[in-house]
């Protein structure tokens, strides 16, 4: 038995252009990214529509090619080692593609029967129970509602048991109970050991659920740590404040403010602007005996990127 990997997923200089088909122009879905998923760990890949998600999990997969770079699932490169790399992953698409003509239990019998897995290993009726789908085991396919289907991919990536679990925008189309229950499930099987990478556009949901964030956009990785420094990040403005006095130190009274002094006559405070204004600022420097020359002010970088993915109606979540 080789030694557990210390990264589930792992990527370096990861890029990836689609050829251009005549009509359209050659597309960079990603530009060299280089990710790091821990095993064990609840990550959360975030980023807009079209921002490289879905290529970036397709190619773990196996079914779309890199153009450059590496890719490694549980130690394996996805195209040197690919049949040991994609034993090890499971893969809910973000489409809700299903045979209309299997029940559920065809398909996860089908299933593992491809990924070779021994019938008295099977774990059909335990999935099927696990994803509520118990009920609709002889179904037909095509009789499922939109979130049966869903749960029915879940089950379908399970059933090579696999210690990579990725969920490609799992929630669309799927209601909140429902939701709430697979998550549950999920949850479950991430404290059981198994590594989840779950790609949404919602920072609500990666909030709740991720112990780490990527945040990707137009192919580029341009933040990844854990959930809450990245959470305290993005509640931080900066106010630098230029006074007519010269100052040998930041005032008492505006300490709070976690002033710091650049030169004589330059204030800066970083402050969370959910907590705090920048008017009670402007009032405790005026309290201070000072007076403002210049205002400047320069928000987190990724708020504004976080602001137009969670803005309503901006998401295009609602297919
Ligand atoms: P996301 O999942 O974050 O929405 P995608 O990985 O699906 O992003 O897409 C990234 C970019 O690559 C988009 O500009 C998209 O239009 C383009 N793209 C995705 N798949 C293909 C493809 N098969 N051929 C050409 N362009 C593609
Ligand atoms: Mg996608």
């Amino acid at each position: 038995m080789p030694a557990l990997p210390e990264h589930a997923v792992e990527t370096a200089t990861l890029s990836k252009t689609y050829a251009s088909n005549g009509r359209r122009a050659p597309v960079e879905a990603l530009r060299g990214v280089t990710l790091r998923i821990p095993r064990g760990s609840f990550f959360g890949l975030l980023g807009p529509n079209g921002a490289g998600k879905s290529t970036l999990i397709n190619i773990l997969a196996g079914l779309v090619l890199k153009t450059s770079g590496e890719a490694r699932v549980w130690g394996c490169d996805v195209e040197r080692e690919m049949r040991r790399a994609r034993r090890a992953i499971g893969v809910v698409p973000q489409e809700l593609n299903i045979d209309p003509f299997f029940s559920p239990r065809e398909l996860l019998e089908v299933m593992a029967g491809l990924y070779g897995v021994p019938r008295r290993e099977r774990k059909t009726d335990e999935i099927l129970r696990a994803v509520g789908l118990e009920d609709k085991a002889e179904a037909y396919a095509r009789s499922l509602s939109g979130g049966m289907r869903r749960r029915l991919l879940v089950a379908k990536a399970l059933v090579h048991a696999p210690p990579v679990l990725v969920l490609d925008e799992p929630t669309a189309g799927v209601d909140v109970d429902l939701r709430r229950q697979l998550w549950a499930y999920i949850r479950k099987l991430n404290a059981a050991g198994t590594t989840i990478l779950l790609t949404t556009h919602y920072l609500e949901e990666a909030e709740a659920l991720c112990d780490t964030i990527a945040i990707i956009n137009h192919g580029r990785l341009i933040a990844c740590e854990p959930t809450e420094m990245l959470l305290r990040r993005l509640d931080s403005k900066q106010m630098a404040v230029t006074v007519e006095e010269d100052l040998a130190a930041v005032p008492e009274s505006l300490r709070r403010y976690h002033g710091e002094l650049r030169g004589a006559r330059e204030l800066v405070f970083s402050y969370p602007p959910s907590k705090v204004r920048g008017g009670e600022i402007m009032a405790a420097i005026a309290a201070a005996g000072l007076s403002v020359r210049e205002i400047s002010t320069k928000e987190a970088e990724l708020e504004d990127i976080f602001l137009s993915l969670t803005r309503p109606g901006s998401a295009e979540g609602a297919q």
